[in-house]
């Protein structure tokens, strides 16, 4: 499908204050429904998926507790689900060889990120039962078509606009300034974005950019983030995650606590209902993460989706009693989804390769990766570390993380505040 902007309309101005949109287009409505598909029973199948990352990783340890086994596709030799998973075809994502030896082997197949190419879902869609399916990938693969997704469910987004060609460009209505330049496509980790605080400098960003599709927001004053992870079955019942609270240092995820503090009950609902309408219309099956801003008035303003588990829940695995991948697992094999329970609080620490290079060690004036000692680490109170097998690290990478669960909020927090003064990260 596509849901993206009319070419007339990329750059229209916006009315202030969040939740305006800059372009009318109605996001189509897809579904990936099949209710009538066999349920594919634990122990009994290959499970595949697009990717072979830590989410790859961490789907397939879902899968295999379970007992199926599981088939990655990921040109890496060496990536952290391959490694672990029953079988690795190693191939391009769009190789059609690759991925008829996917389906060959796989019953079911899902994807660990949005940027698989919606053809490669695609070709696989027409062997094997593919949750979420290419369309609704799709929309979360473009920035443009996903704003306009929210604003047909009705959920507010950053005031922004379109731009496609140097017209757009120079019609932004001053209203988005200062503001930030984001690619359309293919962003990530705040990779493929700029922050730009006048006309010169967004022309100087879009250009830097390679003058693709990009979407100008406006900056906005944010009391807070949260994020809201929904599952979907193929029966269209969904359940979700407690609502998450997240802190993000230079565009990338660094600590998610919960439950989130300082968010009424009243905001987590409207968080939870704006996550299961924008699946629901989707007709989405599978997990799908929501981020959310939190304005300084306390209202909220849907950020981006991603239609995979997300970093912000991989605290799900250590305090929930189904975790985001469990959920992932049952959805795409028609299993019953069951509405997870937190039995504890939880502070999740994403670790990045800076970790490994804080020691400041040197080799002939270059930069050494150390291990932190993760013995003292493990020493803390309900310590779970998570190490996604990456081989070399590296600046902004993520590498694992560390999950810090307590009865209480308070433990929880206090604990991950020895945690990061243990390893030398920010205090939060
Ligand atoms: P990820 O893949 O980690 O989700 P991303 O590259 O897709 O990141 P965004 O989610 O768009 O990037 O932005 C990353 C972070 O930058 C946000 O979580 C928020 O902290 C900040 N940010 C993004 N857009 C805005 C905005 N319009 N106003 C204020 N802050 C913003
Ligand atoms: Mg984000």
């Amino acid at each position: 499908m596509s849901a993206t902007v009319p070419g007339d309309a990329g750059a229209s101005s916006v009315p202030a204050g969040a939740g305006a949109s800059t372009h009318s287009t109605e996001s189509s409505i897809v579904s990936d429904l099949a209710p009538d598909l066999p349920v594919l029973l634990p122990g009994t199948a290959t499970l595949g998926v697009m990717g072979g990352g830590q989410l790859a990783r961490m789907f397939a340890h879902s899968a295999q507790q379970l007992g199926f086994r599981v088939a990655v596709l990921d040109p890496d030799a060496t990536s952290p689900a391959g490694s672990i998973a029953h079988e690795h075809v190693r191939s391009a994502y769009l190789d059609a060889a690759g991925l008829a030896r996917l389906a060959d082997m796989a019953q079911a197949i899902t994807t660990e990120f949005e940027n698989v190419p919606a053809a490669a879902l695609s070709q696989l869609a027409e062997r094997r039962p593919v949750a979420p399916g290419a369309a609704a990938v799709a929309v979360c693969q473009d920035r443009a078509a996903e704003k306009a997704h929210f604003v047909a469910c009705g959920v507010p987004c950053a005031p922004h606009a379109v731009i496609t060609n140097a017209v757009d460009l120079a019609a932004v209505p001053d209203a988005l300034l200062p503001g930030i330049l984001k690619t359309a496509r293919l962003g990530y980790d705040g990779k493929g974005q700029q922050r730009v605080a006048n006309r010169a400098e967004l022309a100087a960003a879009w250009q830097a950019l390679g003058e693709v599709q990009c979407v100008l927001e406006a900056r906005l004053a944010l009391a807070g983030e949260l994020s809201v992870i929904v599952a979907r079955g193929r029966d269209g019942a969904t359940v979700h995650l407690p609502v998450q609270h997240n802190l993000h240092r230079d565009g990338i995820l660094a600590v998610t606590t919960v439950p989130a503090p300082n968010t009424s009950d009243v905001l987590q609902t409207q968080a939870v209902d704006a996550a299961t309408r924008i699946a629901t219309r989707l007709g989405y099956v599978g997990v799908m993460c929501v981020e959310f801003f939190v304005l300084a008035d306390g209202s909220l303003v849907a950020n981006e989706m991603a239609p995979r588990p997300h970093n912000s829940g991989h605290y799900s695995i250590d305090a929930c009693d189904v975790s985001q991948f469990d959920l992932q697992v049952r959805a795409m094999a028609g299993l019953p989804l069951t509405a997870p329970r937190l039995h504890s609080s939880a502070v999740m620490l994403n670790l990045l390769g800076d970790l490994w290079f804080a020691a400041g060690d040197l080799v002939d004036g270059k930069a050494m990766a150390t291990e932190p000692d993760w013995a003292q680490v493990l020493a803390l109170p309900g310590a779970h570390l998570h190490l996604y097998g990456k081989a070399e690290a590296r600046p902004g990478r993520k590498m694992g993380h560390l999950t810090l669960t307590a009865a209480t909020p308070q433990q929880a927090r206090e604990t991950a505040l020895r945690a990061v003064a243990l390893l030398g990260l920010p205090a939060f």
